[in-house]
């Protein structure tokens, strides 16, 4: 059979298998749209069924989370684990909490995860996992019962040489924090690497909360510096205010451009002068409030109610929010806009047919599982500093980040080159990260 038939046969049966799972598809879609070129040059991938064996995960976890809230009303949410691929190391990648979790989402993170965590060099497979459970609103005191109640099940599926759970949307350091006191009080081992993104107090790795955000934005000075610019003086629009676009932000204003616009899902901010951090910091990590409340501090900036924050100008767009948050629509006005970069901080950000919309019109596209593999990469040198019970400073850890970034996209730009598609990030992220697994999972045999 043709390659580019079988490997439709492969992707009806992914469909089959998992109905309506399309977030899951849509992933699993993008990557077969790249790999054709690799399976050409290696049979052995094609006869070891590696492409099919990929798309199934190695194990599935579903659960219940029974929880009481603060005023005795008892709640059941949903929590999953999926982990996809350990040829390369102990399944790694984060836990969501968010209304919208279902099994296809946390199945596409999972199934980037495999390959954004092979594209690090790093020695580590993929998986991740969440609830439906929505933490907004919330006391600290119901998140913690939650996160113990989470953890709970979970923990006898995790462990340092098993599988290494992280944030992600919905779960920052304050949840990683009650689901680590609850690991320790179950199993009784202070077994640091059992998850990232861990306080600095008991643990955790200077860095790993920029380390996304800072990622992204070394990798856009990368695609930057390749075309003989730079990020200074650049104008750039980042969607969400959570940590991603936080951090990404931070970095942006570091390497003298200037970040105009940031959203979350009741809007966006427009702050010609730049976005201050220290509102923006303190408006959503220590008051967890609303976009729209910038503005009481910052009287000139202006709040578009419901508007698209995709339809500000600027040179260069980092989505940090959520998935598919860029449609054929907000894509052309951003090319309209003169947007001439797009690094993706958020997982999936750009619709299939958004990407299209770029790459008709020359933007340079850079797909999350490359530009922000700095978190997962940085969660590994957290693993790295517990096993060896180290620590180390500021500057040394974002040093290794942003040479890892570098790396990353050397990778990228070279494999996109050697398959003949120069400045094809997608296919460069695709086909390396791709190989490495593949790779790897014909050394170990058919397992
Ligand atoms: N949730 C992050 C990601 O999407 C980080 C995962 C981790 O650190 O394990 O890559």
């Amino acid at each position: 059979m043709a390659i580019r038939e079988k490997l439709e046969s492969v992707f009806a049966g992914v469909v089959q298998r998992n109905p309506g799972e399309k977030e899951f598809h849509q992933a699993v879609r993008e990557v077969l749209d790249s790999v054709a070129p690799a399976l050409a040059r290696h049979p052995e991938y094609a006869d070891a069924k590696i492409i099919e064996r990929i798309c199934e995960p190695e194990r599935q976890i579903i659960f219940r989370v029974p929880w009481a809230d603060d005023r005795g009303e008892v709640h059941v949410n949903r929590g999953f684990r999926v982990e996809f691929n350990s040829a390369l190391g102990p399944y790694k990648g984060g836990l969501r909490f968010h209304p919208s979790v279902y099994l296809g989402i946390i199945k596409f993170l999972g199934f980037e995860q495999i390959f954004k965590n092979a594209l690090t060099g790093m020695p580590i497979g993929g998986g991740k996992g969440g609830s439906d459970f929505d933490p907004k609103g919330r006391s600290d005191r119901e998140v913690m019962r939650f996160c113990q109640s989470f953890m709970t099940e979970l923990y006898r599926h995790i462990g340092e040489h098993t599988d290494v759970p992280a944030g992600d949307i919905g779960v920052g350091g304050r949840e990683i924090g009650f689901l680590f006191g609850q690991y320790k009080r179950i199993t009784n081992r202070y077994e640091s690497g059992v998850l990232t993104g861990k306080g600095l107090a008991y643990g955790g790795a200077q860095v790993r909360t920029e380390a996304t955000g800072y990622g992204a934005v070394f990798f856009a000075e990368e695609m930057l510096r390749t075309a003989g610019e730079s990020m200074d003086g650049k104008r750039v629009v980042v969607s969400g205010s959570g940590n991603v676009a936080i951090y990404a932000i931070e970095k942006v204003h570091q390497l003298g451009g200037t970040v105009v616009a940031c959203s979350d899902s009741s809007g966006y901010v427009l702050d010609e002068k730049g976005i201050d951090l220290e509102v923006l910091k303190d408006l959503k990590e220590v008051r967890r409030g609303r976009i729209s409340e910038y503005v009481q501090a910052r009287p000139h900036a202006t709040f578009v109610a419901g508007g698209n924050v995709w339809e500000v100008p600027c040179e260069v767009a980092i989505p940090s929010a959520t998935q598919n948050e860029i449609s054929a629509e907000s894509a052309a006005a951003l090319v309209a806009g003169g947007c001439a970069v797009v690094v993706e901080g958020a997982n999936m950000p750009t619709t299939p047919e958004g990407v299209r919309v770029f790459e008709q019109a020359g933007v340079r596209f850079a797909p999350g599982k490359a530009a922000n593999a700095g978190g997962v990469a940085t969660s590994a040198l957290e693993m790295q500093q517990n096993a060896s019970r180290d620590s180390w400073t500021f500057e040394h850890s974002e040093q290794k980040l942003r040479t890892i970034m570098q790396d990353i996209h050397a990778r990228c730009y070279a494999t996109a080159e050697e398959y003949g598609m120069p400045g094809n990030y997608v296919a460069g992220a695709n086909i390396d990260g791709f190989r490495r697994v593949a790779d790897a999972m014909l050394a170990q045999g058919l397992i």
